[in-house]
């Protein structure tokens, strides 16, 4: 098959898939729509690209050369940006610097001085790149989030940084004259690296819809177990690491504490400042919380105005220092609402796992009658159980 019908096929096949993602946009969530259209116009500009090798002889040989590999790398610098966007990433404005520099460059190489093998380097050089760039993308967020959507999508990219470079070897080779005719004496290696970058807008595309419903499935997952206000983990999630952690603290014979962390008099707060002091007042407390615990300490808005602390390897004694430094932490803290100082404190009740506890909630329980005792006993206080 000759390359001319090889790019005929394939730039068919890559509007089809484009179509199918046209299509599927509309049922995307809004806050993934923009990678979509971003998906969307790079596999349109490597389409257009594909038809301008395949149909482009009636342009002057420059322009059409300029514009086929101008199109293609703008369409992979826009599955860059898609990768990034869907990942919350910046999109910079350097990130265009590859496809530009294609463009030039393969402007400058034909039309002004001709030249087949610097404008092979400058295209590979600028695949390669952008390649590497979509693969940060992907492999930036912590390795038990890699999907199969993300692993079929890396395994891609990084098939085309391979032959990229291997082709980038060969026709490096001295045996290559510099008016070498590509179409017309197109080796296999120059067809393979064609055929593996469509690959990206034709098996790429689906992978970049699985993609798409994995961070939604993702977001989803994480807005459900977090607390709007705070961002602090919810109770769902306490209950959950609450389990682990015991389970772990078992297996080790190590120790678990749980504080029960409530503001005192929050509803007076409430009522003398307003709903939105004390949603400020919140935030504040929850801030004091994470700055006093370490990083594998869990902290959590368990409920309104009442937070969880879960303490691994810590025995009754150390928790006891742990919550009181949590309570003079934001005694002290100095919550401003206006100009006022706000005072802020908060009760506390803390239990450790005993050796005949069944499980998280046997000491959930016992925390938060240690916490009814600490309100009992005048506010402003810890109680351990
Ligand atoms: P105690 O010292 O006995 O804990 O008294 P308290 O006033 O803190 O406890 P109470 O249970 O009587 O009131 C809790 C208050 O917390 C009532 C509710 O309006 C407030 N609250 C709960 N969730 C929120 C919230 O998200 N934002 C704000 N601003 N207030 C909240
Ligand atoms: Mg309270
Ligand atoms: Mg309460």
């Amino acid at each position: 098959m000759d390359a001319k019908t090889v790019f005929t096929i394939i730039s068919v096949t890559i509007l089809a898939n484009g179509t199918a993602l046209a299509i599927a946009y509309r049922g995307l969530a809004t806050s993934l729509r923009p990678a979509a259209r971003l998906w969307q116009w790079g596999t349109l500009l490597i389409a257009a690209g594909c038809a301008l090798f395949a149909w482009g002889d009636f342009l002057p040989r420059p322009v059409m050369l300029t514009l086929a590999n101008g199109a293609m790398a703008f369409g992979l610098t826009g599955y860059c940006l898609a990768l990034r966007n869907v990942h919350g990433l910046k999109l910079h404005t350097h990130l265009w610097g590859p496809a530009i520099g294609v463009t030039l460059g393969i402007f400058w190489f034909s039309a002004v001085a001709p030249d087949f093998k610097t404008r092979v380097i400058i295209v590979s050089i600028a695949w390669f790149i952008l390649a590497i760039v979509a693969l940060h993308a992907l492999t930036r967020r912590p390795s038990t989030s890699l999907s199969s959507s993300r692993n079929l999508l890396i395994g891609l990219l990084v098939l085309l940084a391979v032959c990229v470079a291997i082709r980038l070897s060969i026709y490096l080779s001295p045996e290559i004259p510099s008016d070498f005719i590509i179409e017309k004496e197109a080796s296999g290696w120059n067809l393979i690296c064609s055929i593996v970058l469509t690959m990206l807008p034709i098996v790429g595309t689906t992978g970049f819809l699985m993609l798409c419903s994995d961070v939604l499935r993702g977001k989803l997952e994480h807005a459900a177990a977090t607390d709007y206000l705070t961002s602090l983990p919810n109770r769902r999630s306490v209950t959950q690491r609450g389990e682990q952690m015991f389970d772990q603290a078992v297996r080790s014979q190590g120790g678990f504490a749980v504080a029960l962390v409530d503001i005192d008099v929050f509803k007076s707060l409430n009522d003398h400042y307003g709903h939105e002091a004390g949603d400020r007042a919140l935030v504040h407390v929850a801030n004091r919380l994470r700055a006093e615990t370490r990083a594998n300490d869990m902290v959590a808005r368990s409920g309104g105005e009442e937070f969880t602390v879960l303490f691994g390897d810590m025995d009754s004694t150390r928790a006891r220092a742990a919550a009181d430094r949590m309570r003079l932490s934001i005694e002290q803290g100095n919550f401003k609402w206006g100009d006022q100082i706000v005072p802020i404190t908060v009760s506390t009740g803390v239990a450790t796992r005993r050796h005949d506890d069944k499980c998280f909630e046997d000491i959930l329980r016992r925390a938060d009658q240690a916490l009814y005792r600490a309100k009992s006993a005048g506010r402003n206080r810890i109680e351990v159980a």
